[in-house]
């Protein structure tokens, strides 16, 4: 998942390659992690 920095718009399908946002065809989109929380268990 991406977020646009110009229109704010959650971008969730990017065409490889090509970081464009799809509303305002801004080129600087953020990176969004997936809200899942991993559980690492320390040894
Ligand atoms: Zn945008």
């Amino acid at each position: 998942m991406y977020k646009c920095l110009r229109c704010k718009k959650v971008v969730t399908e990017l065409i490889e390659g090509k970081v464009m946002c799809p509303y305002c065809g801004y080129r600087i989109l953020m990176k969004m992690r997936p809200e899942i929380v991993k559980r690492v268990q320390a040894r």
